[in-house]
Parts: structure tokens; C-alpha cells; sequence
């Protein structure tokens, strides 16, 4: 037997017991006389001891053979700790050594296996491995199992059926590119992998299976933006005849069952916004509304007032930073320069400091007056104290580079704090959305999500302007969830990818699996996926989603652990019948 205990349920209760433990070797004290071992499992780290009085020679001699990290299995009594350590559940007790046997050894690690390392990241990154041993990292990957386990128990008692499909697909069409995978069997023939199990749930729907869930890898093929992974999972989940309503009530119970039970809160029913309000409000479809700092249109109060870069803009916006009038011009000048990094590529600011007297003062001071500025002031919610800025230009841009400022300045403004939660839905997406590059109409969502009843009529004449049955589920400024009634009806799916530029010949090659499966009674459905990783990350207090999976890929994409993605060799290609046209 290779332990009696693990390394972290030692307590005075167990005192002379005798026991056995095993574990790495943390860290050694040799004062000579004695030797003091911190032995460390998953579970903790137990104090081992040595004394020249009590222990033998060759036990002596064997500890002088450890290094960090070797693997050691010992054998001795509990007794209690001369210095206690109050910071550590076994910390009143430690084991005096009768035996210590050697399992492995170690090299030395290329950090120090600590709560507080000297590894920086790439590193640890590369001895994945050894950064898990750490607490920081082994807690995290834990309390996600932990969610993952409340979800399939939530799920489960409410007759969701988890349904594995398959990952060697054909490419399903969700805004990123595929991942392919050549087929040796069908030589010029490739699968995909899933973005998301997005028409295989749909066809379970179809197949009767009434409540599915999984929780699955994705992968989407896409530019890394900060915190994204190539491979991510969802709480990917389905429902047979439901309403929008229904789809967020049961999902909303999850959210709030998993919120309960890891932080221990409660939430009212959670409040919800339509995607013209939020953009409105926030410039973004996604706020984070723990805090205020909406967004005060000024368009018709600024234009007309011979500022000339005014005047010619579609929209004229801005927002009250709370006390920041004591921001100087040094410190206003790097927050322009802020906004002009290409990241948010703004022209400019116009700020106005809204003084403790009542007073202005502004960038414009020349061609507003002290009332023109309290009227703006005034649709931001400004107080003395707070600085205005304001930002001009095309609508949806604006909205965006504003949007950034506001969650900076709220990141400065320690306004986005990890342990409040504010969770919002946010419903009534458009449909489609122009894509000025192909100037065509994507799906906001995905293709297979339906239209508002009511906007039908608009689907002809103002496509732009239907909204969909979609909804996202927003906490603390991430969207965490988001889903869609689907549309069931062929005729309707037909019109829907045709609304996107695909051929019927098109529609029939890629989807005709999904439009024959609506010949035979497909029902009513929807449903919605979770970001697994990012919602974890979130109920954890963190929004670092690497840290969260066990294995994560770096920002350009590539495991530096098990080095890939890697080239694979001329014979392996020849079998694959692929060809590289990619010259170093
Ligand atoms: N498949 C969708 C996604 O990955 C979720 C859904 O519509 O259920 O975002």
C-alpha cells in the first residue's frame, strides 16, 4: 500500500498513529541534528521529520539523498509539532520518520513549485506539467470539475439526455473558420472540426430526444484575440417545444443554481435589455453593468454650434468618469493617446471637466458655453467632480471606441470588482448583419436561427432591420451564454440561406442533411451554449481563461509543451494525398 492518508488530513486527532504517506518533496531543512521534509500531494504538503536522537543513521543518510520533487514514500508515527504552523490544516502535527523509500527521482524543476514561483509564464507553460503541482493552478482545475459535475447533476434531474457527437464533421457555419482534417480513406477529402455541435443537436431534436446536453470542445480557426483559445468548451445544450421563455428560464435556473452554490448568491429574476438599448446605453452588446457611466447622447445639443469636426458626424457621445477631474492635461493627453492606439483607433477626445464649483472647462471651451456644457452634462449624469469625454463619428464605431474607454476607465476606476456579480440578457438581436468586405448579410447568430415572427414581413424588403429570437447571457461584461429559437420549417431555412448569398445547389451540398431532416416532423426547438471556460473563470473571480484549462494554447496558437502545431513528415503527407505549397 502505497499511503494510509494523503498529505493534508493529518491532525492532532491522529496522534501516534502510525501511517504511511506519499508524495514530492517540497522542500528540505537540514539543520544537521534534524531534517525537516514538507511533503506535498494534491491534497497538501505534511511536515516530516528526522532526529538524531530518535532516528537512524542510514534514514539520515537516505534524506541526504533527496532532491526537490522526488517522488518518496515514508512510513512513520504522528506526533505533535513543537512550532505549530496555524496557516496549514495538518500544521500542529508532523510525521517522525521510520522509513523513507525513494519512488523517483527528479531533475530540478525549471521553477519552484510555489503559491508564488519564479517561473514566468512561458515556462510554465512548457512544464505544464509541474505548474499544475502548484496550488494556484491545481485549485483552479478543480473547482472547474466542480462546476462541471453541478452542471450534469442540474441537468440531469431536469431529463437533459448527454449525447456525445461526433468531432470529425463537416464544417458548420459559425462565423469562424474551420479546423480541417484530411481524410486518408477519401484521398481529396477533408472533415471539419466543430465550432460547435450546433446541427447535430438540432437533428437530435428531430430524432425526439426532447432535452440534450454535452459538454464539448469546440474549435474555431480565428485570429487570437486576448483570452480566446482555438479549442474551447461549451455547455452546449437543446430543447423540443419551447419558447424563448422557456429556453431562458431553464437556463437562467442553471446560472443561478451555479452562482448560488459557488458564491452563495442569490439573484432576483435577472434583469434584461434589448441589443438596441445596450448599444445605446453601453456601445456594446455585452455591458458590464456593474456599474453606471451610461452613455449620454449629445448629437443634437453639440452639432449646429460651428465645431466644425462635429458637424460632420453621425453621432456625438460621451461619458461622466466619476471624480476625474482632477485628471491632468498630461493625464488627459495619454488617455487620447490611448484611444488612438489602432487597437481602438478613435480620432480624438473632447473632454470637459466638470468642476467641485459648478464651472466647465473644456476642450471647446470656444465654441460651447458654460450652459451648453451643463446640458451635456446633464444627459451623461455628470457630477462636479467627474471629467466628460466625448467621442464623434460613424455610429457603430463611436459606440465601440466608447465602449473601450468606458471599461477602461472603469478598470482604472476599480469599478469592475471580481466579486460582484450582475448577470443580463440580452434579447433581441438582428438577425443579420452587413458585412461590408463581401457586401452580403451574415447571420448574427448562425443560419439556423429564426426570425421574430412579427419582422417577417421585413425579411423582403429591409433584411437589416429583422430581429432574431436570439439571446445572450452576459455576466460582468463577458457574454457567458447564447443561444436561439431555431427555424424548423424548410421552406423558412431555405429562405434563410438564400438571405445569405448561398445557391440552393450551395444549400443542398452543405446543409441538405439538416433540410432533409426537416421533411419528417422536425418540432419546435432551440436552445443555447455556455463558454465553459469563461464561465468558470468568472465565478472564480478571474477572467484569465487559460488558467483555467489544464492544457491551453499561447496567443499565437501553439501547445509550446508538446510543440504543436508541427509539420508532419513527406510520407505522412503523400498518404494524406496533401500537398504543401508553404515555402520557409
Ligand atoms: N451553437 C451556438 C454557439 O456556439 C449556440 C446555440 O445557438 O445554441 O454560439
Amino acid at each position: 500500500m502505497f499511503r494510509t492518508h494523503t498529505c493534508g488530513e493529518l491532525t492532532l486527532a491522529n496522534i501516534n498513529e502510525k501511517v504511511t504517506l506519499s508524495g514530492w518533496v517540497s522542500t528540505i531543512r537540514d539543520k544537521g541534528f534534524m531534517i525537516w521534509i514538507d511533503l506535498r500531494d494534491r491534497y497538501g504538503i505534511t511536515q516530516i521529520i528526522l532526529d538524531e536522537d530518535r532516528s537512524s543513521k542510514t534514514l539520515f543518510d537516505t534524506a541526504r539523498t533527496l532532491g526537490r520533487e522526488y517522488v518518496i514514500q515514508v512510513k512513520g508515527t504522528v506526533i505533535e509539532r513543537a512550532s505549530k504552523n496555524p496557516n496549514i490544516p495538518t500544521g500542529e502535527i508532523e510525521i517522525l520518520a521510520e522509513n523513507i523509500t525513494i519512488l523517483n527521482e527528479s531533475a530540478l524543476p525549471p521553477f519552484t513549485i510555489e503559491d508564488q514561483t519564479d517561473g514566468g509564464e512561458d515556462i510554465r507553460m512548457k512544464y505544464r506539467y509541474l505548474d499544475i503541482r502548484r496550488n494556484p493552478v491545481k485549485d483552479k482545475l478543480i473547482f472547474r470539475s466542480k462546476v462541471a459535475q453541478e452542471v450534469r447533476k442540474y441537468l440531469d434531474a431536469q431529463e437533459f439526455v448527454e449525447v456525445e457527437t461526433p468531432v470529425l464533421i463537416k464544417s458548420t457555419p459559425e462565423g469562424a473558420r474551420d479546423f480541417v482534417v484530411p481524410s486518408r480513406m477519401n484521398p481529396g477529402e477533408f472533415y471539419a472540426l466543430p465550432q460547435s455541435p450546433q446541427t447535430f443537436k438540432q437533428l437530435l431534436m428531430v430524432g425526439g430526444l426532447d432535452r440534450y446536453f454535452q459538454i464539448v470542445k469546440c474549435f474555431r480557426d480565428e485570429d487570437l484575440r486576448a483570452d480566446r483559445q482555438p479549442e474551447f468548451t461549451q455547455i452546449d445544450c437543446e430543447m423540443s417545444f419551447v419558447e424563448q421563455e422557456d429556453i431562458m428560464n431553464v437556463f437562467e435556473g442553471l446560472a443561478k443554481h451555479l452562482l448560488k452554490t459557488f458564491k452563495g448568491l442569490e439573484f432576483e429574476q435577472f434583469p434584461r435589455m434589448t441589443f438596441a438599448e445596450a448599444m445605446r446605453r453601453y456601445g456594446n452588446d455585452k455591458p458590464d453593468i456593474r456599474f453606471g457611466m451610461e452613455f449620454g447622447e449629445i448629437t443634437d445639443l453639440a452639432k449646429g454650434k460651428d465645431f466644425k469636426i462635429f458637424d460632420e458626424q453621425e453621432l456625438i457621445v460621451g461619458i461622466a468618469a466619476q471624480g476625474c477631474n482632477s485628471y491632468t492635461r498630461k493625464d488627459i493627453d495619454k488617455l487620447i493617446e490611448w484611444v488612438q492606439r489602432p487597437q481602438i483607433g478613435a480620432a480624438g477626445l473632447v473632454w470637459v471637466r466638470y468642476n467641485e464649483d459648478g464651472t466647465f472647462k473644456s476642450s471647446v471651451d470656444k465654441f460651447y458655453t458654460q450652459e451648453d456644457l451643463a446640458a451635456w452634462a446633464e444627459r451623461m449624469h455628470a457630477k462636479p467632480g467627474d471629467l466628460i469625454l466625448v467621442m464623434s463619428g460613424n455610429t457603430n464605431k463611436v459606440r465601440a471606441q466608447l465602449s473601450a474607454l468606458r471599461m477602461e476607465m472603469a478598470e482604472r476606476l476599480g469599478l469592475r470588482n471580481p466579486e460582484v456579480f450582475a448577470p443580463l440578457w440580452v434579447v433581441d438581436f438582428p438577425l443579420l448583419e452587413w458585412d461590408e468586405e463581401t457586401e452580403r448579410y451574415h447571420a448574427m447568430h448562425h443560419p439556423f436561427t429564426s426570425p421574430k415572427p412579427e419582422d417577417m414581413e421585413l425579411i423582403d424588403t429591409n433584411p437589416g432591420e429583422v430581429r432574431a429570437n436570439a439571446y445572450d447571457l452576459v455576466l460582468n461584461g463577458n457574454e457567458i451564454g447564447g443561444g436561439s429559437i431555431r427555424i424548423f420549417d424548410k421552406n423558412v431555412q431555405a429562405r434563410m440561406f438564400e438571405l445569405l448569398g448561398f445557391t440552393p445547389e450551395q444549400a443542398e451540398a452543405q446543409f441538405g442533411f439538416l433540410m432533409n431532416a426537416f421533411r419528417y416532423g422536425a418540432p419546435p426547438h432551440g436552445g443555447l451554449a455556455f463558454g465553459f471556460d469563461r464561465f468558470v473563470s468568472i465565478l472564480d473571480g478571474s477572467e484569465t481563461i487559460r488558467d483555467y484549462i489544464a492544457f491551453p494554447k499561447n496567443n499565437s496558437g501553439r501547445d509550446v509543451m508538446i510543440d504543436a502545431p508541427s509539420p508532419i513528415d513527406d510520407a505522412q503527407m503523400e498518404e494524406l494525398f496533401i500537398a504543401s505549397t508553404f515555402q520557409k
